[in-house]
């Protein structure tokens, strides 16, 4: 059962990430009450780079941000794909891509973090502090929170991620599917690179770069490996260095340029591709729902379009079951087919055979940019 008035009892967002602060965000601009609880005690300066695609980038303009993110960021002109010695194999033109669709830019997640926050000011955030249980009754969801506090809330949206506990408590556990491979990331000073950004394709291995401006240079490192494989901080640079060996261009010079083994973030890449996404008063969005794997540099852009919907959707008025199946609706196929490629981009970048890679960098030449740049265009041109 759904009140007709379930919006006045507010919206409980558990987590204060790209999703949770942007649905903050989108909600506020609608008039609609909401609060975040953030499990970390402060807002760390978060993680490496990351790109915000041209979709990721039409959210952006709506919830009025666009403008400072493009002040914090820089604007990409293409993404090339290069064999290990740095010679090209094919590229997306973003520049193409600008007058019907806007910008993609790179910048630092903490950049990111700055405007989110801007964006979602005047929401309650309780930090350190993180969903208990939460029940259903008569209609409301009551959430008992980690501080002690007992609230009614309209709906309960699990924006905590990957490892989303929401999930755990709304569905039961659900294991992610570990991709077999693992990724360092990093923000390199003092170099300054000429184009935008560049994923270099090796042998079960890729590095990727993007320019981040003022000498910064956002790298990620990806190699296959079991889950969980330690990486202790004594000789971690070295490490990373001597499985990049025999990659050219401007990856030594990258390399040489790390100091401390904590400027290398690393995760081992999951997905989640279990539903259902939502029942009685709980949604799950964005990583929690669907993490995917990073290959398409898509993960947050999907995350910014799930709250897009879920508040235009939200603010109609539909009664709740309405809201959270047309949600539903309107997501899942898109969703599905951006998990689905970026896992097969990611197999291809990660096989291991050098016969076969050299088969693939070989067809890779032969793609035409128009091609890729094409598939980039038919997903910006689809309606959310
Ligand atoms: C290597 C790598 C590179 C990537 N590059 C890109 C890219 O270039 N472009 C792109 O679009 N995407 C990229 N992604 C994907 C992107 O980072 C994610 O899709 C995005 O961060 C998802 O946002 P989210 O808010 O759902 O989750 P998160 O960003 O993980 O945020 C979850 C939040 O919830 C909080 N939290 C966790 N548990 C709890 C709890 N129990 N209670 C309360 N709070 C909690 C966390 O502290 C965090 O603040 C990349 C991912 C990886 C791993």
């Amino acid at each position: 059962m759904s009140s007709p008035d379930w919006r006045g009892e507010g919206i409980l967002i558990v987590g204060g990430g790209i999703a949770g602060l942007a649905l903050a965000c989108a909600l506020k601009r609608c008039g609609i009450e909401c609060e975040i609880v953030e499990r970390a005690s402060t807002w760390a300066p978060v993680g490496a780079g990351i790109i915000l695609g041209v979709n990721a980038m039409a959210v952006m303009r709506d919830l009025g941000l666009a403008e400072s993110l493009e002040a914090k960021g820089v604007v990409l002109d293409a993404m090339k794909i290069t064999d290990a010695q740095s010679q090209p194999l094919m590229a997306t033109n973003l520049d193409a891509l600008r007058p019907r669709f806007g910008v993609s830019i790179a910048l630092h997640r903490a950049a990111l973090q700055d405007s989110l926050l801007a964006g979602a000011e005047g929401v309650p955030i309780r930090m350190g502090t993180t969903l208990e249980s939460a029940s259903h009754r008569e209609g409301r969801m009551i959430a008992r929170l980690s501080d002690g506090d007992e609230r009614s809330f309209g709906l309960v949206v699990g924006a905590d991620g990957l490892h989303s506990r929401t999930r755990e408590l709304a569905f039961g556990a659900r294991r992610p599917r570990y991709s077999g491979y693992s990724c360092w990331r990093m923000v390199i000073h003092g170099v300054e690179l000429e184009f935008g950004a560049q994923e270099m394709w090796g042998i079960a291995k890729r590095f990727g770069l993007v320019r981040l401006g003022e000498g910064r240079v956002y790298c990620f490192a990806v190699v296959n490996a079991p889950p969980g494989e330690p990486d202790p901080a004594e000789g971690r640079i070295q490490r990373l260095r001597n499985r990049f060996a025999e990659f050219e261009g401007p990856v030594p010079e990258l390399l040489a340029r790390l100091q401390e083994p904590s400027e290398l973030i690393q995760n081992d890449l999951y997905e989640i591709t279990d539903r259902p996404w939502y029942r009685d008063g709980w949604v799950l969005v964005g990583d929690a729902a669907h993490g995917m794997l990073p290959d398409m540099g898509q993960g947050a852009a999907m995350a910014l379009e799930d709250v897009a919907v879920l508040a235009e959707l939200i603010g109609n008025g539909l009664p709740r079951s309405e809201v959270l199946s047309q949600w539903t609706r309107r997501r899942q196929g898109r969703v599905r087919w951006v998990q689905n490629q970026s896992r097969r981009i990611g197999r291809i970048g990660q096989w291991s055979n050098p016969l076969a890679c050299g088969i693939r960098n070989r067809v890779a030449k032969n793609i035409p940019d128009a091609w890729t740049t094409g598939v980039l265009a038919r997903l910006a041109g689809r309606p959310i």
